[in-house]
Protein backbone atom coordinates (compact mmCIF):
# COMPACT_ATOMS: atom_id res chain seq x y z
CA UNK A 1 0.00 0.00 0.00
CA UNK A 2 1.12 3.69 -0.49
CA UNK A 3 0.84 6.57 2.06
CA UNK A 4 -2.08 7.20 1.16
CA UNK A 5 -3.75 3.89 0.91
CA UNK A 6 -2.74 3.21 4.56
CA UNK A 7 -3.95 6.77 5.52
CA UNK A 8 -7.27 5.84 3.98
CA UNK A 9 -7.18 2.54 5.59
CA UNK A 10 -7.50 4.29 9.22
CA UNK A 11 -10.85 4.90 10.39
CA UNK A 12 -12.80 7.83 11.20
CA UNK A 13 -12.26 11.00 9.61
CA UNK A 14 -9.27 12.53 8.31
CA UNK A 15 -8.10 15.99 8.78
CA UNK A 16 -6.52 18.19 6.38
CA UNK A 17 -5.28 21.67 6.50
CA UNK A 18 -6.33 25.00 6.51
CA UNK A 19 -5.57 28.21 4.48
CA UNK A 20 -1.93 29.17 3.26
CA UNK A 21 -2.63 32.53 0.84
CA UNK A 22 -4.52 34.47 4.18
CA UNK A 23 -1.76 32.69 6.62
CA UNK A 24 1.28 34.60 3.80
CA UNK A 25 -0.84 37.87 4.16
CA UNK A 26 -1.01 37.59 7.29
CA UNK A 27 2.84 36.83 7.85
CA UNK A 28 3.49 40.08 5.48
CA UNK A 29 3.13 39.09 1.91
CA UNK A 30 2.43 42.10 0.07
CA UNK A 31 -0.77 42.95 -2.50
CA UNK A 32 1.07 41.77 -5.90
CA UNK A 33 3.66 39.28 -4.41
CA UNK A 34 3.47 36.09 -5.57
CA UNK A 35 2.64 33.84 -2.63
CA UNK A 36 4.83 30.92 -4.63
CA UNK A 37 8.36 32.76 -4.78
CA UNK A 38 8.12 33.03 -0.66
CA UNK A 39 9.43 28.85 -0.74
CA UNK A 40 12.31 30.90 -1.89
CA UNK A 41 12.52 33.99 -0.34
CA UNK A 42 10.87 32.45 2.70
CA UNK A 43 10.98 29.11 3.51
CA UNK A 44 10.80 29.78 7.26
CA UNK A 45 7.95 32.03 7.11
CA UNK A 46 6.28 28.81 5.00
CA UNK A 47 7.69 25.86 6.67
CA UNK A 48 6.52 27.48 9.87
CA UNK A 49 2.53 27.58 8.41
CA UNK A 50 2.76 24.39 7.84
CA UNK A 51 3.93 23.67 10.78
CA UNK A 52 0.94 24.91 12.48
CA UNK A 53 -1.13 23.17 10.72
CA UNK A 54 0.53 19.46 11.40
CA UNK A 55 0.11 20.68 15.02
CA UNK A 56 -3.26 21.45 14.74
CA UNK A 57 -3.94 17.89 13.55
CA UNK A 58 -3.62 18.02 9.85
CA UNK A 59 -2.90 14.53 8.38
CA UNK A 60 -2.58 15.59 4.61
CA UNK A 61 -0.93 19.27 4.12
CA UNK A 62 -0.82 21.23 0.58
CA UNK A 63 2.20 22.54 -0.84
CA UNK A 64 2.29 26.64 -1.54
CA UNK A 65 1.75 25.90 -5.08
CA UNK A 66 -1.67 26.62 -5.56
CA UNK A 67 -0.57 29.76 -8.41
CA UNK A 68 2.31 27.64 -9.58
CA UNK A 69 1.75 26.50 -13.13
CA UNK A 70 3.06 28.43 -15.95
CA UNK A 71 -0.25 30.16 -16.45
CA UNK A 72 -0.75 31.92 -13.35
CA UNK A 73 3.07 32.34 -13.27
CA UNK A 74 3.10 34.09 -16.53
CA UNK A 75 1.09 37.03 -15.58
CA UNK A 76 4.10 38.11 -13.36
CA UNK A 77 6.47 37.28 -15.88
CA UNK A 78 7.71 34.61 -14.03
CA UNK A 79 7.09 31.46 -16.25
CA UNK A 80 9.95 29.96 -16.33
CA UNK A 81 10.40 29.60 -12.42
CA UNK A 82 7.82 26.72 -12.36
CA UNK A 83 10.29 23.91 -11.92
CA UNK A 84 12.05 25.71 -9.24
CA UNK A 85 9.41 27.10 -6.94
CA UNK A 86 7.08 23.88 -7.30
CA UNK A 87 10.12 21.46 -6.76
CA UNK A 88 11.26 23.98 -3.71
CA UNK A 89 7.72 23.80 -2.02
CA UNK A 90 7.73 19.81 -2.28
CA UNK A 91 10.79 19.41 -0.55
CA UNK A 92 10.25 22.20 2.33
CA UNK A 93 7.17 20.72 2.97
CA UNK A 94 8.98 17.08 3.43
CA UNK A 95 11.41 18.13 5.01
CA UNK A 96 8.73 19.55 7.59
CA UNK A 97 6.52 16.37 7.64
CA UNK A 98 9.90 14.78 8.32
CA UNK A 99 10.70 16.83 10.95
CA UNK A 100 7.44 16.69 12.89
CA UNK A 101 7.62 13.06 13.06
CA UNK A 102 4.19 12.42 12.40
CA UNK A 103 2.32 10.24 9.67
CA UNK A 104 1.71 13.46 7.36
CA UNK A 105 1.19 13.19 3.27
CA UNK A 106 2.97 15.87 1.43
CA UNK A 107 0.13 16.86 -0.88
CA UNK A 108 1.52 18.76 -4.18
CA UNK A 109 -1.35 21.58 -4.89
CA UNK A 110 -2.56 22.52 -8.54
CA UNK A 111 -4.69 25.10 -8.88
CA UNK A 112 -7.07 26.36 -11.79
CA UNK A 113 -4.73 28.12 -14.68
CA UNK A 114 -6.99 30.86 -14.66
CA UNK A 115 -8.00 30.86 -18.27
CA UNK A 116 -11.30 29.07 -20.00
CA UNK A 117 -10.03 26.50 -22.77
CA UNK A 118 -10.66 27.07 -26.65
CA UNK A 119 -13.28 27.29 -28.33
CA UNK A 120 -14.94 29.23 -25.31
CA UNK A 121 -11.50 30.96 -23.67
CA UNK A 122 -8.01 31.11 -25.33
CA UNK A 123 -6.35 27.99 -23.46
CA UNK A 124 -5.48 25.12 -26.02
CA UNK A 125 -6.23 21.66 -24.45
CA UNK A 126 -3.02 20.35 -25.38
CA UNK A 127 -1.12 23.57 -24.14
CA UNK A 128 -2.98 23.27 -20.53
CA UNK A 129 -1.81 19.28 -20.59
CA UNK A 130 1.93 20.38 -21.19
CA UNK A 131 1.33 23.50 -18.34
CA UNK A 132 -0.17 21.26 -15.23
CA UNK A 133 2.27 18.21 -16.64
CA UNK A 134 5.05 20.82 -16.26
CA UNK A 135 4.28 21.54 -12.24
CA UNK A 136 2.99 18.25 -11.35
CA UNK A 137 6.48 16.86 -12.64
CA UNK A 138 8.52 19.49 -10.37
CA UNK A 139 6.15 18.68 -6.93
CA UNK A 140 6.64 14.49 -7.91
CA UNK A 141 10.20 15.29 -8.17
CA UNK A 142 10.38 17.44 -4.78
CA UNK A 143 8.63 14.33 -3.17
CA UNK A 144 4.73 15.04 -3.53
CA UNK A 145 2.68 11.94 -1.89
CA UNK A 146 -0.34 12.84 -3.92
CA UNK A 147 -1.28 15.46 -5.84
CA UNK A 148 -4.43 17.91 -5.17
CA UNK A 149 -6.03 19.55 -7.98
CA UNK A 150 -8.61 22.40 -6.14
CA UNK A 151 -10.69 25.21 -6.68
CA UNK A 152 -11.61 24.06 -10.18
CA UNK A 153 -14.99 25.11 -12.28
CA UNK A 154 -14.13 23.27 -15.36
CA UNK A 155 -14.14 19.86 -15.81
CA UNK A 156 -12.49 20.44 -19.09
CA UNK A 157 -9.36 21.89 -17.39
CA UNK A 158 -9.85 18.89 -14.76
CA UNK A 159 -8.91 16.50 -17.76
CA UNK A 160 -6.35 18.75 -18.83
CA UNK A 161 -4.65 18.58 -15.63
CA UNK A 162 -5.52 14.93 -14.69
CA UNK A 163 -3.57 14.19 -18.05
CA UNK A 164 -0.90 16.37 -17.52
CA UNK A 165 -0.19 14.77 -14.24
CA UNK A 166 -0.28 11.33 -15.86
CA UNK A 167 1.88 12.09 -18.75
CA UNK A 168 4.73 12.38 -15.60
CA UNK A 169 3.24 10.70 -12.63
CA UNK A 170 1.69 8.09 -13.73
CA UNK A 171 0.66 5.83 -10.35
CA UNK A 172 0.54 9.15 -8.13
CA UNK A 173 -2.71 9.21 -6.25
CA UNK A 174 -4.83 12.27 -7.84
CA UNK A 175 -7.22 14.30 -5.21
CA UNK A 176 -9.72 16.41 -6.93
CA UNK A 177 -12.11 19.20 -5.80
CA UNK A 178 -14.36 21.70 -7.21
CA UNK A 179 -15.86 24.87 -6.09
CA UNK A 180 -19.69 24.94 -6.33
CA UNK A 181 -19.90 28.78 -5.67
CA UNK A 182 -22.78 29.16 -7.95
CA UNK A 183 -26.36 28.34 -7.42
CA UNK A 184 -25.02 24.78 -6.37
CA UNK A 185 -22.71 24.51 -9.28
CA UNK A 186 -19.59 25.81 -10.39
CA UNK A 187 -19.47 28.71 -12.14
CA UNK A 188 -19.10 26.29 -15.02
CA UNK A 189 -22.34 24.68 -14.49
CA UNK A 190 -21.02 21.75 -12.86
CA UNK A 191 -22.90 19.87 -10.15
CA UNK A 192 -21.77 18.26 -7.33
CA UNK A 193 -23.75 14.44 -9.04
CA UNK A 194 -21.66 15.11 -12.36
CA UNK A 195 -18.43 16.13 -10.49
CA UNK A 196 -18.63 13.12 -8.71
CA UNK A 197 -19.32 10.47 -11.62
CA UNK A 198 -16.69 12.10 -14.14
CA UNK A 199 -13.83 12.35 -11.53
CA UNK A 200 -14.29 8.83 -10.03
CA UNK A 201 -14.29 7.72 -13.95
CA UNK A 202 -11.28 9.34 -14.45
CA UNK A 203 -9.50 7.69 -11.81
CA UNK A 204 -9.13 10.41 -9.04
CA UNK A 205 -8.62 8.69 -5.28
CA UNK A 206 -11.27 11.27 -3.75
CA UNK A 207 -13.50 14.06 -4.98
CA UNK A 208 -14.71 16.88 -3.61
CA UNK A 209 -15.89 20.90 -2.74
CA UNK A 210 -13.78 23.39 -1.43
CA UNK A 211 -13.50 27.17 -1.49
CA UNK A 212 -16.80 28.17 -2.32
CA UNK A 213 -19.38 30.39 -0.22
CA UNK A 214 -19.30 29.04 3.16
CA UNK A 215 -20.25 25.84 5.27
CA UNK A 216 -23.58 25.49 4.39
CA UNK A 217 -23.24 25.42 0.70
CA UNK A 218 -20.13 23.22 0.81
CA UNK A 219 -22.55 21.10 3.30
CA UNK A 220 -25.09 20.92 0.56
CA UNK A 221 -22.16 19.62 -2.16
CA UNK A 222 -21.26 16.80 0.22
CA UNK A 223 -24.59 15.83 0.94
CA UNK A 224 -25.24 15.45 -2.77
CA UNK A 225 -21.94 13.70 -3.53
CA UNK A 226 -22.75 10.93 -1.26
CA UNK A 227 -25.70 10.19 -2.08
CA UNK A 228 -24.47 9.78 -5.71
CA UNK A 229 -21.65 7.94 -4.68
CA UNK A 230 -21.71 7.18 -1.18
CA UNK A 231 -18.47 4.78 -0.93
CA UNK A 232 -16.31 7.67 -2.82
CA UNK A 233 -13.66 9.44 -0.25
CA UNK A 234 -15.38 12.80 -0.28
CA UNK A 235 -12.84 15.94 0.56
CA UNK A 236 -14.53 19.06 2.53
CA UNK A 237 -12.81 22.26 2.86
CA UNK A 238 -14.94 25.51 3.09
CA UNK A 239 -13.78 28.68 3.48
CA UNK A 240 -14.14 29.91 7.08
CA UNK A 241 -17.86 31.53 6.71
CA UNK A 242 -18.81 33.55 3.09
CA UNK A 243 -16.39 35.82 1.96
CA UNK A 244 -17.50 39.73 3.13
CA UNK A 245 -16.17 42.11 1.46
CA UNK A 246 -15.23 45.17 3.94
CA UNK A 247 -13.48 48.22 2.32
CA UNK A 248 -12.74 45.65 -0.85
CA UNK A 249 -10.94 43.26 1.35
CA UNK A 250 -12.13 39.53 1.48
CA UNK A 251 -13.35 39.30 5.52
CA UNK A 252 -13.81 35.85 6.55
CA UNK A 253 -16.08 35.61 10.18
CA UNK A 254 -16.55 31.76 10.78
CA UNK A 255 -14.87 31.25 14.38
CA UNK A 256 -13.00 28.28 15.15
CA UNK A 257 -16.18 26.82 16.95
CA UNK A 258 -18.60 27.20 14.01
CA UNK A 259 -15.85 26.03 11.80
CA UNK A 260 -15.87 22.68 14.76
CA UNK A 261 -19.54 22.41 13.84
CA UNK A 262 -19.42 22.50 10.10
CA UNK A 263 -16.78 19.70 10.52
CA UNK A 264 -19.06 17.74 12.53
CA UNK A 265 -21.78 18.17 9.94
CA UNK A 266 -19.57 17.47 6.99
CA UNK A 267 -18.46 14.17 8.55
CA UNK A 268 -21.90 12.81 8.92
CA UNK A 269 -23.03 13.86 5.42
CA UNK A 270 -20.51 11.67 4.20
CA UNK A 271 -17.04 13.57 4.23
CA UNK A 272 -13.76 11.68 5.03
CA UNK A 273 -11.31 13.95 4.65
CA UNK A 274 -11.81 17.24 5.83
CA UNK A 275 -10.07 20.75 6.05
CA UNK A 276 -10.67 24.10 5.65
CA UNK A 277 -10.07 27.01 2.73
CA UNK A 278 -9.87 30.79 2.63
CA UNK A 279 -10.06 32.92 6.12
CA UNK A 280 -8.80 29.28 7.95
CA UNK A 281 -5.85 28.87 10.34
CA UNK A 282 -4.18 26.75 12.44
CA UNK A 283 -6.80 27.60 15.42
CA UNK A 284 -9.56 26.38 12.77
CA UNK A 285 -8.12 23.19 12.45
CA UNK A 286 -7.77 22.42 15.56
CA UNK A 287 -10.93 23.15 16.54
CA UNK A 288 -12.13 21.18 14.07
CA UNK A 289 -9.97 17.85 15.00
CA UNK A 290 -10.82 18.36 18.47
CA UNK A 291 -14.59 18.39 17.75
CA UNK A 292 -14.02 14.81 15.67
CA UNK A 293 -12.28 13.66 18.35
CA UNK A 294 -14.52 13.92 20.71
CA UNK A 295 -17.77 13.79 19.29
CA UNK A 296 -19.68 10.16 19.03
CA UNK A 297 -19.35 8.97 15.70
CA UNK A 298 -20.74 6.25 15.40
CA UNK A 299 -24.33 7.68 15.74
CA UNK A 300 -23.73 9.24 12.43
CA UNK A 301 -27.49 9.82 10.55
CA UNK A 302 -28.17 7.86 7.19
CA UNK A 303 -27.08 10.22 4.28
CA UNK A 304 -30.22 12.25 2.96
CA UNK A 305 -31.37 11.17 -0.72
CA UNK A 306 -30.27 13.37 -3.28
CA UNK A 307 -32.15 16.33 -3.68
CA UNK A 308 -35.41 15.87 -6.64
CA UNK A 309 -34.94 17.57 -9.88
CA UNK A 310 -31.28 18.21 -9.95
CA UNK A 311 -30.75 19.02 -13.17
CA UNK A 312 -28.50 16.71 -15.48
CA UNK A 313 -26.96 18.80 -18.09
CA UNK A 314 -23.71 20.94 -17.72
CA UNK A 315 -24.67 24.60 -18.16
CA UNK A 316 -22.93 27.44 -18.03
CA UNK A 317 -23.67 30.43 -16.16
CA UNK A 318 -25.41 33.35 -18.05
CA UNK A 319 -23.07 35.58 -18.94
CA UNK A 320 -20.09 36.16 -21.64
CA UNK A 321 -17.27 34.38 -21.00
CA UNK A 322 -15.39 37.17 -20.43
CA UNK A 323 -17.06 37.26 -16.63
CA UNK A 324 -16.92 34.39 -16.12
CA UNK A 325 -13.07 34.57 -16.91
CA UNK A 326 -13.11 37.87 -14.43
CA UNK A 327 -14.70 36.22 -11.84
CA UNK A 328 -12.78 33.28 -12.14
CA UNK A 329 -9.69 35.07 -11.77
CA UNK A 330 -11.12 37.40 -8.73
CA UNK A 331 -12.18 34.09 -6.55
CA UNK A 332 -8.29 32.48 -7.54
CA UNK A 333 -6.79 35.61 -6.69
CA UNK A 334 -9.09 35.43 -3.27
CA UNK A 335 -8.15 31.90 -2.37
CA UNK A 336 -5.09 32.57 -3.14
CA UNK A 337 -5.08 35.24 -0.05
CA UNK A 338 -4.58 38.29 -2.84
CA UNK A 339 -6.68 40.51 -0.83
CA UNK A 340 -6.09 43.72 -2.44
CA UNK A 341 -8.59 45.52 -4.74
CA UNK A 342 -9.15 44.33 -7.66
CA UNK A 343 -10.19 45.92 -11.16
CA UNK A 344 -13.15 44.06 -11.86
ZN1 LIG B 1 -10.30 29.11 -0.88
Amino acid sequence: MNKWQTLLAQPGPLMADGAMGTQLFAAGLQFGDPPETWNVLHPDVVRGIQRRYIEAGAQIVLTNTFGGSRFRLAMLNLQSRVSELNRTAAILLRAEVEASGRNVLVAGDIGPSGDILAPVGTLEYADAVAGFAEQAEALAAGGADVLWIETMSSLEEIQAAFEGVRRVAPEIPVITTMSFDTHGRTMMGVTPEQALQALTERGAAAVGANCGNGTDELLAAIQRMHAAGPRVPLVAKSNAGMPELVSGKAVYRATPDVMACYALDVYRAGARIIGACCGSSPDHIRAMAESLRSADLSAAPPPPAAPAGAPPAERPEAGAASDRAARRQARAARHAGDEGPRSE
